[in-house]
């Protein structure tokens, strides 16, 4: 039997990255898509408890593909299919394609990238997709192409469970890409600034606003710097945030004493 794929984003189900995604993995398998109904991004990985949710049939613009539209979050719609809303099991868990790229620290803020923590905490491979585009008329279809590919050969070679790979694909036809780089995460610059103002009840109210964040585009060998110079970046992630390397020297603060 062909395998199940769960396709999913945080931009929306109305998405196009989406609607590219779920396309093309229908190549690879049975794609059932459980999307939010609205906008979902740059809200983390949260998960709604103290409210009921929906997940109601949506129609998809091409035949063939299942799709519900959610009233939760994208980690919401990965947990309601892995546990009942979807008859059959899944096998693999694609999130995106995302409007804009998941790079380095953005992954702690990113819903795309929090549907796939919520997946391998279930227990299922995952992969999430971003493109290096902030442009509204951006091709989704070279993208597609490439996650399709990737996620083809996860199904054949699994992942660790609590792993998940993070795609990043630069906002450049697929003949102009440099190749595919496995990569760490690297270093973003955010510019965030706080802009302040006084409601009409004269009430103040702050704004969390800025320029979109640079990075890190000189330390070769990490996310930032693949897309950067034109490659596709996959980076391999963990659930485990330890840090390994600090046990040892937090052990010897001597906090008991
Ligand atoms: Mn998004």
């Amino acid at each position: 039997m062909a395998p199940h794929i769960l396709v999913t984003n945080d931009d929306g189900i109305d998405s196009p990255g989406l609607h590219a995604l779920a396309l093309a993995l229908s190549e690879v398998g049975d794609v059932t898509v459980v999307a939010p109904d609205r906008n979902w991004s740059i809200s983390g990985h949260q998960k709604t408890l103290a409210r009921f949710l929906r997940a109601d049939p949506y129609e998809l613009p091409h035949a063939g593909v299942r799709a519900f539209a959610a009233s939760g979050s994208p980690a919401d719609c990965v947990a309601m299919a892995a546990m009942g809303l979807l008859e059959r099991s899944l096998d693999l868990v694609v999130s995106g394609i995302n409007k804009g790229p998941n790079l380095g620290q953005d992954i702690t803020y990113s819903g795309t990238v929090a549907a796939t923590f919520e997946a391998a905490i279930f227990g299922y491979p995952a992969v999430a997709v971003s493109l290096d585009s902030r442009d509204p008329t951006a091709s989704f279809q070279d993208a597609a192409q490439v996650a399709a590919r990737i996620a083809r050969r996860v199904l054949v070679e699994g992942l660790p469970r609590h792993s998940l790979l993070n795609i990043n694909v630069p906002s450049l036809p697929a003949t102009d890409w440099k190749g595919l780089q496995v990569t760490r995460l690297g270093r973003r610059d955010y510019l965030d600034t706080l802009a302040r103002g006084v409601d009409p009840s004269g009430r103040p109210y702050y704004w969390i606003t800025g320029e979109a964040p640079l990075g890190d585009i000189e330390t070769s060998g990490t996310d930032i710097w693949a897309v950067h110079h034109g490659y596709v970046s996959v980076t391999p992630i963990r659930l485990d945030m330890t840090d390994h390397h600090l046990l040892d020297q937090v052990r010897a603060w001597n906090l008991e004493s």
